[in-house]
């Protein structure tokens, strides 16, 4: 039987490319986001993909996930972004909350639910997607940076707390990726100045750059854990 990877946020980006990448890999790739008409796209176009609407902020939607799995091989924690780009002193409290509900609440419910398939398959990988902004501070990160910290000490402690089991805990912290949606959602739908971000940093990451970290992460030997990886663009200090 083929090695199921889930692959949360594949609606998109970093996800998307993800989930094709591991599928080129040969796994069977369960895809969920919730905006299941890319899916259905997604799916059609690569057969070992299969769409699921998923919402990682909704406890229900994350359990039907994973009572419809028969297995997990790997999990992608990767569904997440960044809302607003305000001066903490300014921080609206609705965007922290979806900050911390997407992206760090979103990863643990996911981690939650199928930390058990991961351990039955022998051999689970778990990528937590967290950022640069995870390992320092940037001026308007506020909350996208207290996030990305909180889900990088999730799969520290979850590495530590695994230890002696046969699962493997992978964090992956990209620079700037050019994606579709991330600088749109944190200019809050604006998107010339989205795309004046990408003008500071010449030559940004891709999607497929960070897909192919995580497919080698994932298909080293199992007695071999990546803890951590670090890519960024050269033009990025
Ligand atoms: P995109 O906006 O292109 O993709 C985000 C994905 O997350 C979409 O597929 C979206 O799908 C999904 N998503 C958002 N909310 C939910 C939810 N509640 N439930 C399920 N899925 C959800 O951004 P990226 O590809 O750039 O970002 C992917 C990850 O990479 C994020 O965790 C981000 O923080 C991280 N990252 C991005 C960087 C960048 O520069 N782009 C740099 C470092 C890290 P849908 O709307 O259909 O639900």
């Amino acid at each position: 039987m083929r090695k199921t990877a889930v692959v949360t946020g594949a609606s998109s980006g970093i996800g998307e490319a993800t989930a094709r990448r591991l599928a080129a890999e040969g796994f069977e790739v369960v895809a969920g986001a919730r905006r299941h008409d890319r899916l259905d796209r997604l799916a059609a176009e690569v057969p070992s993909i299969r769409p699921v609407t998923l919402d990682v902020t909704a406890q229900e939607s994350v359990d039907a996930l994973a009572a419809s799995l028969e297995r997990c091989d790997v999990l992608v924690n990767n569904a997440g972004g960044a809302f607003g780009m305000e001066p903490v002193a300014e921080g609206r409290l609705d965007d922290w909350q979806r900050m911390y509900d997407v992206n760090v609440l979103g990863s643990l419910r996911m981690t939650q639910a199928l930390l058990p398939k991961l351990v039955e398959s022998g051999d689970g990988v778990l990528v937590m997607l967290t950022s640069t902004a995870g390992l320092s501070a940037y001026e308007g990160g506020g909350g996208y940076v207290a996030a990305k910290h909180a889900q990088r000490s999730m799969a520290e402690t979850l590495r530590l707390e695994l230890v002696g089991q046969p699962v493997r805990i992978v964090e992956i912290a990209p620079g700037m990726v050019q994606t579709e949606g991330f600088a749109v959602t944190r200019f809050r739908g604006d998107e010339a100045a989205a795309a004046r971000v990408y003008e500071g940093v010449p030559g940004p990451l891709t999607s497929d750059d960070v897909a192919d970290a995580i497919a080698w992460s994932v298909t080293r030997p199992s007695h071999v854990n990546i803890d951590r990886l670090v890519i960024r663009p050269r033009a990025q200090a």
